[in-house]
């Protein structure tokens, strides 16, 4: 199982470039923000959330340099994570909801803003290509549950159940208290979006996840909502969200960051921004995580959270690894 459990560090590069001080660059210099290279050419970058992220951003890389579109690469980026049955938060291995039904959540977009969505999905390995599928093959953005498992098992996608004694173990020691409590930074929301440019500037995102644990069976997330999630417009760029999707929804959290920097915004103000406006709206609010990655058409990216933990992988022509992302709080 991918070991999420624990703040974030550094990758070994990103701690290399800092104790060296050499020029890569670190969010936390930068108030949120990697600027685009003056003058470079404007090589793909892809942008993920937490440690499962590295694996998702160099995927996509590899899908690119492949010759694979921009969209191929968000999509086949988190199909990798949606395949571990060791992640509990994201595929067939999450944690289940209250009722012990594990239900996925997943969206895509296009840099024309072309989108697609699925919501409460079960025993479909691949939510993010259903997704994709219902964007190209229907008239319609988001199928939802039953009507949504029907539609995928009819399009093609094979039905797989899957029963994980530890997951099911958690669930029954989850009944035993029953107490419901999302915790920061702990993997019972560590939702993956995958946010990519191709280096002509042509944008995509993708975002999967199984949501809360022990959610209420039938809640839906911001993961699958385009403008919650995920938002891409490929006049100006693309963000995604995780953490608890309530708080998200209710700014419509990435749309607001990508309008953000369609005002000129550079892209970490404008997660600070975001994650700010939620703090002010809920004013009482603690322990509860949300985390906002950003990325520009011309390259230029950064992320911002509530709280101290959040971290994100960055795969460029001349990054990849881990980031610590820039936060309001600190946490512990
Ligand atoms: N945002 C997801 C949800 O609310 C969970 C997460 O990202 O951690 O379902």
């Amino acid at each position: 199982m991918t070991d999420r459990r624990r703040f974030l560090q550094l990758g070994l590069a990103g701690t290399a470039a800092l104790a060296t001080g050499c020029a890569a660059t670190t969010l936390e210099d930068r108030n949120g923000t990697a600027p685009a290279r003056p003058g470079a050419p404007r090589g793909p970058v892809f942008l993920s959330t937490w440690d499962h992220g590295l694996e998702a951003a160099r995927k996509g890389w590899n899908v690119l340099q492949a010759k694979g579109t921009v969209l191929d690469a968000v999509e086949q980026g988190v199909m990798l994570i949606e395949s571990d049955l060791g992640s509990r938060s994201v595929g067939l291995g999450g944690l289940p909801d209250r009722d012990g039904r594990t239900t996925l959540d997943a969206c895509i977009q296009t840099h024309e803003g072309l989108a697609g969505a699925v919501a409460c999905l079960e025993d479909i390995e691949h939510p993010i290509s259903v997704a994709r599928a219902v964007m190209e093959r229907t008239p319609h953005v988001m199928l939802v549950g039953e009507g949504a498992k029907q539609w995928a098992l009819d399009n093609g996608f094979p039905e797989k159940k899957v029963d994980l004694p530890e997951v099911r173990q958690a669930w029954q020691e989850w009944l035993a208290k029953s107490a419901y409590k999302p915790v920061v930074n702990i993997e019972n929301h560590d939702t993956i979006g995958l946010l990519g440019v191709d280096g002509t500037g042509r944008l995509a995102g993708s975002c999967t996840t199984s949501g809360l644990a022990f959610k209420i069976h039938g809640r839906v997330g911001d993961s699958p909502i385009i403008g919650g999630g995920l938002f891409v417009d490929g006049d100006v760029g693309a963000a995604c969200a995780t953490g608890l999707g309530e708080l998200v929804i209710r700014i419509a959290g990435s749309h607001t960051v990508v309008e953000l920097m369609r005002q000129g915004m550079e892209p970490g103000a404008a997660c600070k921004e975001a994650v700010q406006r939620i703090l002010r709206k809920n004013p009482g609010l603690t322990e509860q995580q949300v985390g906002f990655l950003a990325l520009r058409k011309d390259g230029a990216y950064g992320a911002h959270a509530i709280y101290s933990g959040f971290n994100f992988a960055v795969r460029t022509a001349e990054d990849d690894r881990l980031l610590e992302s820039p936060y309001e709080r600190k946490w512990g």
